[in-house]
């Protein structure tokens, strides 16, 4: 009979022959989900010299055997952190990025300060960036529009995990009747899909299990912002703050969008890689 200990080397192991990267983080979660136990506590540790239960151990291999056919660590998981928040994610919804923190620090920077905020989150998937930006930020209310029912399920549980009081209004942004059911917000934010036709053709096996809706932005990835810009402008206060994640290299394009669209003091800001990752603007 093994120890979980031998369990978690053999996996280990394995995972680094299929060239998994971070093999021994993705051994030590899948058997913390297994053993029903966060592998950060010192809980897990004590249990490794145990000799492993059974039921434990086939949940475990079976775990290990779908991470090795490609599915995302953060599905087989569940659950994912955000800005040191935790998010529930699964099929049917995009895993929330760290990339996507720049957007949280950026809008934590620029949003107006003189009073509590409203928030309008556009494409909002787990819900991630509302929840952190309620979290953080003076916020009178916040607002995430989503379209996709299954995406909805699993911000229900994020609100109720993370206690938040963040509202959720169904509607595709593609319809311009979508923004009849919003406030008018002091901050608008939104991470679209943004991939491009051809990023759909080079997905890392890992995403290709997210949502494809969730990703591609049409041919030159830059469709839902020409939509947001066209349907939600008028969703910002004069003086409001128009926070938008990008892919690489769209910071050219989209930044000329929104001086296009009248807004002002438009600035492009870098990730922690280095990466220009967000655009801001401020509605004139
Ligand atoms: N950043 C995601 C990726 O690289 C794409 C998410 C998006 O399109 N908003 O897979």
């Amino acid at each position: 009979m093994s120890t979980y200990a031998q369990l978690l080397e053999k996996a280990v192991k394995d995972f680094e022959k299929a060239h998994v990267e971070d093999e021994s983080l993705n051994a030590r979660e899948l058997l913390g989900k297994a053993l029903g136990c966060d592998c950060r506590r010192f809980d897990f540790e004590m249990r490794l010299q145990d000799s492993a239960d059974g039921v434990v151990q086939g949940e475990f291999e079976s775990l290990c055997q779908r991470r090795l056919s490609g599915e995302p660590l953060q599905y087989l998981v569940g659950e994912w952190e955000f800005y040191g928040l935790p998010f529930k994610v699964g099929q049917g919804v995009l895993i929330p990025r760290q990339d996507t923190e720049t957007l949280i620090d950026t809008v934590r920077k620029k949003a107006p300060k003189d009073k509590p905020l409203t928030v309008v989150d556009l494409c909002a998937g787990s819900g991630c960036i509302g929840i952190a930006l309620e979290k953080y930020l003076d916020c009178e209310q916040v607002t995430a529009v989503e379209v996709s029912d299954e995406a909805i399920e699993y911000m229900k549980q994020n609100i109720a995990i993370n206690k938040s009081k963040m509202k959720i209004v169904k509607g595709d942004i593609t319809d311009r009747q979508t923004a009849l059911d919003l406030p008018t917000a002091d901050v608008l934010t939104a991470n679209p899909p943004y991939l491009t036709a051809q990023d759909m053709k080079l997905l890392q096996r890992e995403v290709t299990f997210e949502p494809q809706g969730a990703l591609f932005g049409g041919d030159d990835g830059l469709d839902f912002y020409r939509h947001i810009l066209i349907n939600f402008k008028q969703t910002l206060r004069t003086g409001g703050l128009i926070a938008l994640e990008i892919g690489i290299g769209m910071e050219d394009e989209v930044m000329t969008m929104l001086v296009r669209h009248g807004f002002e003091n438009v600035r492009a800001h870098k990730d922690a890689c280095g990466a220009f990752r967000c655009i801001t603007g401020f509605r004139k």
